[in-house]
Parts: C-alpha cells; structure tokens; sequence
C-alpha cells in the first residue's frame, strides 16, 4: 500500500547538514526524501552531499530502525 506523501508548501529556510557549512541547503537528499526524513536532508549542493555522505547515510539507517515510529506518529 503505497501512501503519497504530501509535498510541504511552505518555503523553509534549511541549513547544509554538512557542518562545516553554513550555506542554505536547496538541495534535499533522494533517500531521505523517500525515508521521509525532513531534518538534516538538504545540502547546499552536490559538493557537500558527497563529502559528508559517509557520515550522512548513518542517518538512513537510523531512520530504517526508527521507521516503525514515524508511521505510528504519522499515522
Ligand atoms: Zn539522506
Ligand atoms: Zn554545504
């Protein structure tokens, strides 16, 4: 069962998850837009995607874990 998710409308401003950064994240991760991860899923750019990819994935798998939890909050 394949439930879409809605798209938020409204502009936030995000900051890049990789810290040594401080530019404003526009670009938003694929895998947690599929996980539904919306904290520290954007990057400023592909740049900063890469580099802090090893440490970023880590992210995923929690999420993979924590799954179960975001629906039962989700609903
Ligand atoms: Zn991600
Ligand atoms: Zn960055």
């Amino acid at each position: 069962m394949e439930k879409k998710e809605e798209e938020e409308k409204n502009v936030e401003t995000h900051i890049c998850n990789n810290p040594d950064c401080k530019n404003e994240g526009k670009l938003r991760c694929p895998n947690c837009l599929k996980l539904g991860i919306k904290k520290e899923s954007y990057f400023c750019g592909k740049e900063c995607f890469k580099s802090y990819w090893t440490e970023h994935r880590k992210i995923h798998e929690l999420c993979k874990i924590k799954l179960y939890n975001i629906f039962n909050i989700y609903r």
